[in-house]
Order: structure tokens, then sequence, then C-alpha cells
């Protein structure tokens, strides 16, 4: 076992593809410090994710660490819907149109002038007069300049060829659309028949997106259940504008640049991720930056120093994890691009610039939480090496996780899905106790297993608290030094 991937605090999400399918290249990048395997449900058949998903839970057991799966949804996204591909030249005009029409009937109003159709029902209602249209990754723009009952009349401002199935932005238009689709309720039913670890959301709006599909989860799974953890895609303006809302009601966040970048002008970029950054750990939400981290991997060895210097500030920010999109998927280096980040990450935690600010305040408060607070107070004045913390919901060691202590937090717990989630939450390592009867027996089992992993040695001063169970709640708090 690898020490080096204990030392690392920050996480490393990756998205996975066809470069990142086999158990071979999954323990690769697990053995180099990756944390989190992303789905991408936009792409892929079920058959694939099906078979992917075993294949990473034989990865995650062969090296003997904990992953998380994560099942991204695609949301409410607008697409093209073209026969052939389009040539739109800067500076033309064209006509847009949606699916409420047939083809046939689009093809009549058109007459000679070139148009195009988008996917979504009604999306012509929705596209005011001055709107801008940004089609594969803001790759083309249009801007409405009149529109009919049918169709709107569009400026081409940057052309180029449009194919079938691109995406398509309207940064001020409301889409007509739900936050979750048909096929995003498909896919979580599929991703909750695979029991993933976390859900994220597309393109949420407000609070209540969330809501609804935890309750929507619920309904299926039963009140039993240790749920899959939400995560909140930040890619919109409307969800800038009910951030707040949106942090109290979900479990994680992800900072999704790619499309964040394209509603909202990109040179805004840094200083929204700074600013979600500092909201989201205030909240207590594990929070993901994501998207181009590391983008030049896709097709080099090695990054910019610009991408270095991105992952970087992210983790200097305090991030959870940082993500890996296509340089993971489809890239050339997938097991060098996770190599890169937790080199990056080892790095900036060493660096004075990494250090908490002291004051850091959570959003709320109670019990724990004065708890957690204490006892970060207490392991950095005893200097101790490692918080050691019984779980079940893993509600401590979030909170733990949040004030990011010098000490490795060590999470132990009896349930597999605590000890998945935990892949994702800064400065956490899990075990999983299965079989131990008391909170004590758990403690015990993760300090011995921790001192074979060479985590923990004997002479460390080591702060224990016993956490909170379904039966009774008791924090106890100890400092123990290991013989
Ligand atoms: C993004 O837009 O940055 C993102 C992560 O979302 P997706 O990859 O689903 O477009």
């Amino acid at each position: 076992m690898e020490k080096n991937i204990f030392n690392k605090k920050t996480k490393i999400v990756a998205t996975l593809g066809p470069s990142s399918e086999t158990v071979e290249v999954l323990e690769q990048m697990i053995r180099n410090g990756l944390n989190v395997m992303r789905f991408n449900f936009s792409h892929g058949a079920y058959e694939w994710h099906e078979q992917v998903m075993k294949n990473v839970r034989i990865a995650a057991k062969n090296v003997g660490v904990p992953i998380a799966i994560l099942a991204d949804l695609q949301g409410p996204r607008v697409r093209t819907h073209v026969a052939e591909e389009v040539v739109i030249a800067s500076g033309e005009t064209i006509r847009l149109f949606d699916v409420s029409q047939t083809d046939e009937e689009i093809a009549q109003q058109a007459h000679d002038v070139k148009y195009l159709t988008l996917d979504c029902p009604h999306i012509v209602d929705a596209i005011s007069v001055g709107n801008e249209i940004l089609i594969e990754d803001g790759l083309m723009k249009l801007k409405a300049v009149d529109k009919t009952e049918q169709y709107v009349v569009c400026d081409v401002v940057d052309g180029g060829t449009v194919k079938n199935h691109k995406g398509i932005n309207i940064p001020d238009a409301s889409i007509p659309l739900p936050t979750m689709t048909k096929k995003d309720y498909d896919d979580l039913a599929f991703a909750l028949a695979h029991d993933v670890d976390y859900i994220a959301l597309s393109f949420v709006r407000n609070g209540q997106d969330i809501v609804d599909v935890r309750q929507h989860m619920q309904k299926i799974l039963g009140e039993e259940v240790f749920l899959p953890k939400i995560v909140s895609k930040i890619e919109c303006k409307e969800a800038l504008g009910n951030l707040e809302r949106i942090l109290t009601a979900t479990d994680a966040v992800m900072i999704a640049r790619g499309d964040l970048g394209i509603e909202m002008d990109p040179t805004t970029i840094a200083i929204l991720e700074k600013d979600i950054l500092e909201k989201s750990i205030h909240h207590l939400r594990p929070v993901i930056v994501a998207t181009q981290m590391l983008a030049s991997m896709e097709h080099n060895a090695r990054p910019t120093r610009a991408e270095v210097a991105d992952v970087t500030n992210a983790v200097a920010d305090h991030t959870d994890a940082v993500m890996l999109s296509g340089e993971s998927s489809m890239g050339a280096y997938p097991v060098e691009s996770v190599a890169t980040m937790a080199q990056i990450a080892a790095h900036t935690e060493c660096s004075p610039y990494d250090d908490i600010h002291e004051a850091m305040s959570i959003a709320f408060s109670s019990e724990e939480v004065r708890i957690a607070h204490a006892t970060y107070d207490f392991a950095k004045e005893m200097q101790a090496q490692a918080i050691v913390i019984y779980s079940e919901s893993g509600y401590t060691g979030r909170m733990l996780s949040h004030y990011r202590p010098e000490q490795q937090i060590i999470v132990v717990t009896n349930r597999q899905k605590t000890y998945n989630q935990l892949a994702l939450v800064w400065g956490v390592q899990s075990f999983l106790a299965e079989g131990k009867e008391s909170r004590e027996e758990c403690i015990l089992h993760a300090i011995d297993t921790a001192k074979e992993k060479g985590i923990l040695y004997s002479g460390d001063l080591v702060i224990t608290i016993l956490g909170t169970t379904k039966k009774g709640k008791k924090l106890t708090l100890t400092g123990t030094r290991l013989v």
C-alpha cells in the first residue's frame, strides 16, 4: 500500500470513460490518489455504466481503500436537433425553431432561410429579443433580434458548423424544462439500483429541486436506508441567485465551471469559484471544483503552468476535491492526470497558504458543532497526530473536516455507504469496522489498521470522539498516547 495516498488531504474526482473503464486502469488511478469515480449520464449506455461500476467496486476492493461512485444526471439540457450539419457564418441571419412543430411545418415556415431546430418544446416562447444563444460550449453564438410565434430570428455573432445533439445555453431565458427530466428519473432509478454513493443534479435552480429529489429517493429506498448524498452543480445564473437556499438543502456542491463559464462572463468565474467555495465550507457542505483543471493533459503528458496554478489555487482555497473530466474519461493520460493532481495537492497542503483561517465559522450552531470546534482546538493544543472518530452517518467527520485540521481525520464506521461517501470529504480517511460490538472496539480497530497502513505510529497522540448513534446521542472526547 502506497503511503502517499493517505498523506494527501484534498480529494480527487475523476470522470470515467473509454480511457478509464478497465479494472487495471482504475486500480492505477486509485493507487495514484483517486477517491471518487464520476459517471456522466449525459453519455454512455446503461450496459457500459453497469459494467464499469462493477469494475470500480472490484478495483476499490483490490486496493483496499474507500471509493465513492457519483452518478451525474444530465438535467434540463437543451440540444440541437438537426438532420445534417448546418454551417452558419458570422454576420448572417438565421431562424431558430423548436420541436413543438413537425419537421415539415418547420421546413414550410423557414422558406429559403437557413434555420436550426432545438430539441426542447416551447423554447421559442421562452427566448426574448436580445437573448444570447450559445451552441456547443459557447463555440458558436447567436443573438435573438426578432421573433414570431413560430420562430426566433437570430443574428449569427460567432459562426461555425452546427452538429446534431450539441448542448445549448441561453443564460437569460428560463428554460421550459423541469430540473429533473424523464431521462433523469430513469437514470436516477438505474443509479439507485446500482447503489451509488452520490447523485449530482445538473442545472439545479433552487433548494426545492434538491428537497424533491431527496424525497423521491426516500420513497424508492425507504426510511431506514442511508441515501446517496446529493451534489448540487452550480452552473447557471438562477442557482447563483438562490445559492444560500441551495446550500441549506444540498449535501455537497460542485462548481461546474464549464457551463458556469458559458452562462456567466468567463472573466468572473475565478472570483465566483472563491465565493462559492467559501460559502459551501461555511455551510458544512463538501465542495468539488470541476472542469478543465488539467485540460491539456487530455493530449499531453504534462500540464501547462496555468493549469497547475489553477489546481493549486483551488486547494489553497480549501476545496474538498478537484475534478478531472475529459482528461480521465477520453484522454491519453488518465493515470498521469490523477498523479499530477495528487502531487499538486500534496505540495500545496504543505505550504503556508493552505492554513485555514482561524475564525472559520459554521452557518449554524449545535452541540456537535461546538464539540467539533473544541476537538479541533484540543488536537492543535496537544499537537496530536490524528483525530479518530466513530460515526455511523459520517456527520462528525464532516464537521471536523470543516476546520481543516493539520491532523489526519480517521473515521471508523459500520456503514458501507458512510465509508464510501467519506471518500469525497477533505482530510478524512475512513475505515470499515464490520462485526465489532461496541464503538470502543471500532476505534481500537481503526487505530490498529492505521498503524498497519503506516498512518499512525507508537508514541503518537490521538484524540478520539465516540460519535452519535441512532439509539443515543453521546459524544465523548479523549486523548490517548499510542503504545
Ligand atoms: C460543467 O459544466 O463544468 C460540468 C461539470 O458539467 P457537465 O460535464 O455535465 O457539462
